[in-house]
């Protein structure tokens, strides 16, 4: 699939991944109209994000943790995706003049209980390995970097390369660069309600704009990153099975705590940031698109952050959010073209793992419209697995 620099592409949505997909689109020479429809950009899980860019503990933990070709090739990818931090973030910062923290102090993945901490022995051992940075200290060891660590800490698990971004610094400046960007027609207050196809090409989209006026725009390249809501753009032609995942978190004052690794604990995380706050999330609900925030949620985040770091759960509560996971039926992100209908490319469902996984993906959808080397095998995040029939959209 190649498109010559006078074809338009479209991107679907003004996340991180859609403003860093128009960003690599135009690098590549294309003319790139990018469509949000909120007042601004990067405005729903973007923002939302802890920031981590953790496959590391996420393998020593969660999905990735399973052993199977899916969890590998999604492990894989995810390390891949972090190779990308250091150059986005520099090339952000210096096209931008914006500041983004980004901390490379390393992660420590810690255990209260013997159970657990034998549990983090045999990651350590299993990522050594494979050839990864990974150590596993004892209670006392785990003490002595971070002090504010439980007394009955047994053990924990360094990760030195799963470093974290302040994800709203990043998307703010993702989308400095976009609205700075000359090749970049940006259309705000505007939502993509269906694209358009013809003889089995896509051939534009139609728009909604702020005020119910519907419109049109034609282009033969339309990329869908329209995050937990790319269901509900009408006229794609497979059910996707991207759903939305509401994470809570809450921002305490971690200035006593002190901390300077991302602390990781059973069914929680603490991530410190630069100015104090440490940010504790975060709860996984199927709960539809709905961001409110719960008290019993936000207690219980603090009282499992207060197990590993106790001072946490003495000190200030600052600030609590929701944000909408992009969640698929089998965890992998959906990325790559639609085997059915030409110009159509898919770069959503990321999920736990979008802000990890958004340079990479927006290298990859580039690389797939300048029909040049991808940067990544996308067998197993191809559309091409995803048969089921197309399901009515939903609001959101
Ligand atoms: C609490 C929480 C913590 C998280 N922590 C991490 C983390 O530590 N590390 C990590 O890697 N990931 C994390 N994630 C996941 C990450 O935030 C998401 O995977 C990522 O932000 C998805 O990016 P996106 O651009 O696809 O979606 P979004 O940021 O949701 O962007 C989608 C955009 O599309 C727009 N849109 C939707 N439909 C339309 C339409 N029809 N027309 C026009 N525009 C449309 C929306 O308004 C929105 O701006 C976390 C998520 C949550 C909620």
């Amino acid at each position: 699939m190649v498109y010559r620099s006078d074809i338009e592409a479209l991107v679907v949505g003004g996340g991180l991944v859609g403003c860093l997909v128009a960003r690599a689109l135009a690098a590549h020479g294309l003319g790139v109209v990018l469509i949000e429809r909120d007042p601004e950009l990067g405005q729903r899980a973007s923002t939302a994000a802890a920031g981590m860019l953790s496959p590391q503990m996420e393998a020593a933990e969660g999905l990735l943790a399973e052993s199977s070709t899916r969890a590998e090739a999604m492990l894989a990818f995810c390390l891949a995706g972090r190779d990308w931090y250091p150059g986005l973030v520099d090339s952000l910062m210096r096209e931008t003049g914006l500041e983004i923290e980004y901390r490379t102090r390393g992660t420590l993945v810690v255990a209260t209980d013997s159970i657990r901490a034998e549990a983090l022995a045999t990651a350590a051992a299993a990522h050594a390995a494979a050839d990864l940075s990974a150590e596993f200290v004892d209670g006392e060891q785990a003490r002595r970097l971070e002090p504010a660590l439980a007394s009955r800490t047994e053990g924990g698990l360094l990760l030195p390369d799963d470093h974290q971004v302040d994800s709203v610094a990043l998307v703010g400046a993702a989308a400095r660069a976009v609205v700075d960007d000359p090749r970049i027609r940006l259309e705000l207050n505007c939502q993509v309600v269906g694209i358009e196809t013809a003889a089995g090409r896509v051939t534009g989209v139609r728009l909604e704009r702020a005020g119910g006026a519907v419109d049109h725009e034609s282009a033969s390249l339309v990329v869908i990153a329209a995050g937990a809501w790319s269901e509900n753009v009408a006229g794609l032609p497979r059910r996707l099975g991207v759903e939305p995942v509401k994470g809570q978190m809450v921002a305490v004052d971690g200035r006593a705590a002190g901390l300077t690794h991302t602390v990781g604990g059973a069914g929680v995380y603490c991530v410190p940031r630069g100015d104090g706050r440490v940010l504790i999330g975060a709860t996984v609900e199927r709960a539809g698109f709905d961001v409110s925030v719960d008290e019993a949620a936000i207690a219980g985040l603090v009282a499992a952050a207060a197990e590993y770091v106790p001072a946490l759960g003495r000190t200030d509560r600052l600030s609590a959010w929701a944000g909408i996971r992009p969640g698929t039926s089998d965890e992998l992100p959906i990325i790559g073209p639609d085997p059915d209908v030409e110009g159509l490319v898919y770069a959503t469902g990321h999920y736990r793992n979008g802000i990890l996984l958004a340079p990479i993906t927006a290298a990859a959808v580039a690389a797939l419209a300048g029909g040049s080397a991808l940067p990544v095998d996308l067998t197993p995040f191809s559309p091409a697995r995803l048969r089921g029939p197309r399901k009515d959209p939903r609001n959101g």
